[in-house]
C-alpha cells in the first residue's frame, strides 16, 4: 500500500491550533494583553471596533521586538518564555506556549509595530492568513502595536458564529477585567468604537477596583489578607449584605492570573453561609500567591484552569482567612487609611457647608389616635401623596394603554384622577373577591373559585403593557421636580446607554451620561422616585445574568425586569377596587395564566373538589 501519511503545511496547522487557543474576539484580547504584560508594560491601551470584530488593537509601551523576533514570533512554539521542560514547572510569566500569535496570523489580517529600547528603527510587518505580505523598516516609538482586524475572515462559519456586538463587547470586556485587577499598578485604557470605556490609572487594588467598578464598591469592601508557609492570601470581600443574585463580581487570581476553581470558589461561600440569603451570590477579588512549582498551569490551553498540589490545605486556609475577616468585620467597622476621600462625597456635596440639623415637633401628635386618611395603605407609602399602587392605574382604565396621556394630563395624576377611575366599578354588585395574606386575590367563578397570585398577576399586565410600549415606541412619563443623579460604574452605564432608546420608550427621560453617572429627569408613570435606584439596579443585573440578543429578546428582557420591578408586591393590601381592577386587567391579557416568567398567575379549585373535602 502506498504511503498516505503526510505532515499539515504549517498554515493548516496553525489555523487547527486557533480553533483552541481563538474562540471569539476576548480570546484575542486576553492573548494580547497578557503579551504587553510579559513585555513589562507600564501603560497598555485597548482598542476595538465593532466589537472586536472589525479590529482588536493593543498598544503597549514595552520592551518590543528585534526585527528577527518580530518576523519569528509568528511562528508556532515561538516563544522567548521557556527553553526546555523544566522550566514549565516554574512559570513566571503569563503565556508561555508559544501559539496565540501563530494562532492570531492564521485567521485574520494582523499588521505587527514594534521596537526595542536599544534600537533606533523599528520593524513593520503585515501578514495575512499565515502569510507575511510585508516587512519593513518604520519610525515607533519603543514597545509593540499589534492590530488584528477582521478576525476569521477566511474561516466564515466561525465569523457566523459570533454573537452580536453587545454579547461580544461583554466578554472582551470581562477579559479586561480579570487582567487589569490583577495589574493595578500598570496603566489601562479601553477605547470601544472610539468611545472611551475605561481609563484606569496606576494605583492599588482597592481603587483599581473602585475604578473600574465604580465609587459605590469602595464601602461595600472588607479587606482579606493572610499567609501561611504554601500560601498567601489577599485582597476583598463584598460585604455580605451586598451579595446579589448573579455571580457578577467574583475574581479570583492565582500569581496574577485569573482563575476559575469551582473548588476555591466553594470554600468562599462556605464562609459566607448563614451570612447571606439562600440563592445570592458574595462577591470577591481575592489574590493567592503560591510557588510557582507547586501548580500546574497547564491543563487548559487558555489557562483559566489550574492544578494545585494541596488544593485540600488551599481550601481550609481560605475558608478559615474569610471567616476570620468577616467576623473582624462584623466587630468592629473596617477603617481604610489609604481610602481616597474624594471617593465618599458626592461631587455637589464636597464644598457645602455642613447644615445644622432641625427637630420637627408634631405638636398635635396623639399616639393614641387613629391613622385614617390613608385607607388601607400602610404606613410607608405615607410619603407620597398618591399612592404608587393606584399611580399604577393612572391611565389604564378599562384596559386603555397609557399611549392616550399626554404629558399635560399627568402633571394632575392626583387623587382626583384616581378617584375617578374608580368609580367606574360601579357596576359591580356588591363585593365579589378578596384578599388571603395580602398575596392571592380570591375570586368566584362559574365552577368554584379562582384563586389569583397578585404579584404575578401584576407582573403579567405590565410585561403586555411595556412590551408594546417598548416596540411601539409611545412614551409616557411623569417629570422629577428635580433630575435623579445615579452613580453606576462605567460598565453599568454603558449597559444602560445600550438600552437608552428602549427604556425611553417605558416613560424614562434621561437627561445626562457622565462616565460613572448618570441623570434622570423624567419616570415611567407607574413608578416613584425612591425606586428608581433599585430598578436599575435589577435590570442590569437581569441583563448580566441573561445576556440578551439584540432584537426580540432584548425587549422581551427588558419589559420581565421592568414588570417584576414595577408590580405590586406579596404583602400589600389591596381594597376590592383594587382587586377587581387587577382582575379586570390581567383578562385583558393575551396570556391571563402565565407570569412573564412561565411561573402560573392563577389557579381554579372546582366546587366539586371542596365537595369531595366535605365527604
Ligand atoms: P507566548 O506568549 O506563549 O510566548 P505568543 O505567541 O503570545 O507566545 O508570543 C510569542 C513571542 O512573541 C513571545 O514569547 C514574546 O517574546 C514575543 N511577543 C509577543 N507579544 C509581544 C509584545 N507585546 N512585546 C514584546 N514581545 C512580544
Ligand atoms: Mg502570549
Amino acid at each position: 500500500m502506498a504511503d498516505i501519511i503526510q505532515l499539515l503545511p504549517d498554515h493548516v496547522a496553525n489555523q487547527i491550533a486557533a480553533g483552541e487557543v481563538v474562540q471569539r474576539p476576548a480570546s484575542v484580547v486576553k492573548e494580547l494583553l497578557e503579551n504587553a504584560i510579559d513585555a513589562k508594560a507600564t501603560s497598555i491601551k485597548l482598542v476595538i471596533k465593532d466589537a472586536g470584530k472589525t479590529l482588536v488593537q493593543i498598544i503597549d509601551n514595552g520592551k518590543g521586538m528585534s526585527v528577527t523576533d518580530a518576523r519569528l514570533c509568528f511562528e508556532r512554539h515561538a516563544t522567548s518564555k521557556i527553553r526546555k521542560a523544566e522550566d514549565l514547572f516554574n512559570i513566571h510569566t503569563k503565556g508561555f506556549r508559544g501559539e496565540a500569535l501563530a494562532s492570531i496570523a492564521a485567521i485574520a489580517h494582523v499588521e505587527l509595530k514594534t521596537k526595542p529600547e536599544e534600537d533606533e528603527i523599528g520593524t513593520h510587518i503585515c501578514i495575512e492568513g499565515s502569510n507575511v505580505n510585508s516587512q519593513e523598516p518604520v519610525v515607533v516609538p519603543t514597545g509593540t502595536t499589534i492590530s488584528v482586524k477582521n478576525l476569521f475572515y477566511n474561516i466564515p462559519a466561525r465569523r457566523n458564529f459570533l454573537k452580536s456586538n453587545p454579547v461580544e463587547t461583554r466578554h472582551i470586556i470581562d477579559e479586561f477585567h480579570r487582567v487589569a485587577l490583577a495589574h493595578p499598578k500598570i496603566e489601562f485604557i479601553m477605547i470601544s468604537n472610539g468611545a472611551s470605556i475605561f481609563n484606569l490609572p496606576s494605583s492599588n487594588i482597592r481603587q483599581r477596583i473602585v475604578n473600574i467598578f465604580g465609587a459605590k464598591t469602595n464601602e461595600k469592601l472588607v479587606p482579606v489578607s493572610e499567609e501561611t508557609d504554601i500560601v498567601v492570601v489577599d485582597g476583598f470581600i463584598n460585604k455580605p449584605a451586598f451579595a446579589k443574585k448573579s455571580r457578577g463580581e467574583q475574581f479570583f487570581f492565582v500569581n496574577n492570573r485569573y482563575i476559575k476553581s469551582p473548588y476555591l470558589h466553594h470554600a468562599i461561600l462556605s464562609a459566607f453561609e448563614g451570612l447571606i440569603k439562600e440563592g445570592t451570590q458574595p462577591g470577591y477579588f481575592l489574590f493567592l500567591e503560591v510557588d510557582p512549582q507547586s501548580i500546574d498551569i497547564n491543563i487548559h490551553p487558555t489557562k483559566t484552569e489550574i492544578k494545585f498540589d494541596d488544593e485540600h490545605s488551599i481550601y481550609a486556609m481560605l475558608r478559615a482567612t474569610i471567616k476570620h475577616s468577616l467576623g473582624q468585620f462584623s466587630i468592629a467597622p473596617v477603617l481604610d487609611f489609604n481610602k481616597d476621600s474624594g471617593l465618599e462625597t458626592p461631587y455637589d456635596y464636597n464644598n457645602k457647608k455642613p447644615v445644622p440639623p432641625t427637630i420637627e415637633v408634631d405638636r398635635n401628635f396623639n399616639p393614641f389616635q387613629k391613622e385614617t386618611s390613608q385607607g388601607s395603605y400602610n404606613s410607608s407609602f405615607k410619603r407620597d401623596k398618591t399612592s404608587s399602587w393606584e399611580a399604577m392605574y393612572v391611565g389604564l382604565e378599562n384596559g386603555a394603554s397609557t399611549e392616550k396621556f399626554s404629558k399635560h394630563d399627568l402633571k394632575f395624576e392626583s387623587d382626583e384622577v384616581t378617584g375617578k377611575l374608580f368609580e367606574t366599578n360601579d357596576n359591580v354588585s356588591g363585593r365579589s373577591t378578596f384578599q388571603l395574606q395580602k398575596k392571592y386575590i380570591i375570586s368566584p367563578v362559574k365552577s368554584g373559585m379562582m384563586v389569583i397570585h397578585q404579584n404575578l398577576a401584576h407582573q403579567r399586565v405590565l410585561y403586555e403593557e411595556l412590551l408594546k410600549n417598548i416596540t411601539v415606541k409611545e412614551a409616557v412619563s411623569q417629570q422629577l421636580l428635580f433630575p435623579l443623579q445615579i452613580h453606576l460604574s462605567h460598565i453599568d452605564i454603558a449597559i444602560i446607554k445600550g438600552i437608552q432608546e428602549q427604556l425611553e420608550h417605558t416613560g424614562f427621560v434621561f437627561s445626562s451620561f457622565k462616565i460613572d453617572s448618570l441623570e434622570i429627569s423624567g419616570i415611567p408613570v407607574n413608578i416613584t422616585e425612591s425606586q428608581i435606584s433599585n430598578i436599575l439596579v435589577q435590570l442590569i443585573n437581569d441583563i448580566n445574568d441573561e445576556i440578551p440578543e439584540p432584537g426580540f429578546s432584548q425587549n422581551d428582557l427588558l419589559a420581565k425586569s421592568l414588570a417584576k420591578s414595577f408590580a405590586v408586591k406579596t404583602g400589600k393590601s389591596l381594597n376590592t377596587e383594587e382587586q377587581e381592577h387587577l382582575i379586570h386587567q390581567l383578562f385583558a391579557c393575551k396570556e391571563p395564566t402565565i407570569s412573564p416568567t412561565n411561573k402560573p398567575v392563577l389557579i381554579t379549585i372546582d366546587a366539586s373538589d371542596l365537595d369531595k373535602k366535605f365527604m
